[in-house]
């Protein structure tokens, strides 16, 4: 495909993505580009993608390699998704959703899910920024985490875990494994995201502590009282801290709190708040701001991941705790 590359949209851990037009035709699409000798992951990221066709998950265009400025470049081409991330969207509300807006997002997510899964990928960094809005409503995006789902790559241990800390389930936190469970675990985090602006673990100072909380504290995220008991069951549903516990994306389809809703037929305008209302929570996302130096006895207490992210770390460049410049937790890898 020849197309021209314009302004950038968004950036990541691992690269930036630009929006691009094609030479011969109207068509305008997304470009997630880095330079070919960094591309490992964004190549990774383009063999999951291609493989991917649903209502429910950013589409792949295809890819190439171009020499700018005289460096090479890969180039992944994916479906332009207007509206940006689920968590702009949050802003866009108000700083957070109604219930029925959450309800509909969380019936694509549950789909776009149920489909990954059902063909043994696991997405790995289930978040409102990694899902992208547009026109039909949200699209699960960013792979680069994602993996196929090998019994025998998890019992050898050599997979490394990636994700986002504020996001991840106690049994990537303590190292075990990282599959569809873990995804749901996500899920039910984006899910109180939506609901509070928030971030799914309050009080948490540092890094180190929130790891070491969401493994071995034996708790699960808060789930808003403000919220309905079949929302609450729901988010219970996602939230067990036992991975074979959770119930699965196919179960979850068939949860009341989904169920009922017709949401696919109904348009987003019907939820969506047209003047945004307040600004709750903020402060609890920027509770944790600043990238902590790792406390030796910390690193000792929860050894196993952070030994793992720290690895990871040296072999994918700078580890980085922090949030990104719009203030949003970063994925590591
Ligand atoms: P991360 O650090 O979360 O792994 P990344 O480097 O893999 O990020 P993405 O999350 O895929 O990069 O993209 C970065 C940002 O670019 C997104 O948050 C979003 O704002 C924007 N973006 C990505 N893909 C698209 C798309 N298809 N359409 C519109 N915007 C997009």
């Amino acid at each position: 495909m020849d197309w021209i590359r314009d302004h950038t949209i968004g950036h990541g851990s691992t690269a930036a993505v630009f929006i691009a037009k094609s030479r011969f035709s109207d068509e305008v699409f997304a470009v997630k580009s880095v330079e070919l000798s960094q591309s490992q992951i964004l190549q990774k990221e383009q063999k999951i993608l291609s493989e991917l066709s649903s209502l429910y998950i950013v589409s792949y265009k295809g890819y190439d390699v171009t020499k700018e400025k005289e460096k090479l470049m890969f180039n992944l081409m994916m479906e332009y998704m207007p509206d940006g991330t689920l968590s702009d969207e949050i802003l866009k509300q108000g700083g957070r959703m109604n219930e029925p807006l959450i309800r509909y997002y969380t019936k694509q997510i549950v789909q776009g899910l149920e489909y990954l899964h059902s063909r043994s990928i696991a997405h790995c960094d289930i978040k409102g920024q990694n899902i992208l809005v547009g026109k039909t409503g949200a699209k699960i995006a960013d792979f680069g985490c994602a993996r196929w789902i090998d019994p025998a790559e998890r019992d050898s241990g050599t997979v490394p875990i990636g994700g986002t800390p504020m996001f991840m389930a106690p049994e990537v936190a303590r190292g075990e494994e990282q599959g569809c469970p873990a995804d749901i675990w996500g899920l039910g985090c984006t899910i109180i995201e939506m609901a509070t602006g928030g971030s799914p673990w309050n009080n948490v100072t540092n890094a180190a502590s929130l790891l070491y909380k969401i493994a071995f504290s034996g708790q699960s995220p808060e789930i808003p009282k403000f919220l309905s008991l079949q929302a609450k069951d729901f988010l219970n549903k996602c939230l067990r801290r036992d991975s074979k516990e959770r119930w699965t994306a196919k179960q979850l389809l068939k949860h009341p709190f989904l169920e009922e809703s017709n949401s696919n037929s109904t348009k987003i305008q019907d939820f969506v708040t047209s003047s945004p209302t307040s600004i709750l929570d903020r402060d609890i996302w920027n509770s944790i701001e600043e990238s902590e130096t790792m406390d030796s006895t910390l690193l000792q207490t929860v050894s196993s991941p952070l030994q793992r992210l720290k690895e990871l770390s040296s072999n994918s460049g700078e580890l980085n705790w922090r949030w990104n410049d719009d203030h949003r937790w970063i994925t590591v890898r």
